[in-house]
């Protein structure tokens, strides 16, 4: 598996620094934001570093399947019931700070800070 030493989401992924866990298998880690946009927000990650859905490959095809899986389950596991939205940010222009593909997940009751 490949990590970027000084990638925070890769230090999230290894254990070098704590997230508040809400999913973990061999291939995605689910953690909530630091700084929730809604009642409910989760950062869905691959483990692999892949810095943006531009540099996605056909290889990760798997994967990026099962992150859209994985959104409607952990979305009701976290008691959201009345829809939620996925947002994947990519690139400058499209509003990304950290550099390690991830979809924000976020549901609960409105008002939301965002969005
Ligand atoms: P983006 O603009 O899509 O790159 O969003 C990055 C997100 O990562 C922001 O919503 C941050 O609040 C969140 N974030 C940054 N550092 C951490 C961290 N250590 N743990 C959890 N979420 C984080
Ligand atoms: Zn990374």
């Amino acid at each position: 598996m490949s990590h970027d030493p000084n990638c925070i989401f890769c230090k999230i992924a290894t254990g070098q620094i704590p997230g508040r866990k809400a999913y973990e298998d061999d291939e995605l880690l689910a953690f909530h934001d630091i700084h929730p946009w809604a009642p409910v927000h989760l950062l869905i990650i691959p483990k692999v570093h892949v810095a943006m859905l531009s540099d996605v490959q056909p290889e990760h095809q798997s994967w990026l399947g099962k992150m859209l899986l994985l959104a409607p389950r952990l979305m009701k596991e976290q008691g959201v019931s009345n829809g939620f939205r996925t947002v994947i940010n990519t690139g400058a222009d499209g509003g990304q700070e950290v550099y390690h593909l991830h979809m924000h997940v976020y549901g609960g009751p409105r008002p939301w800070l965002k969005g």
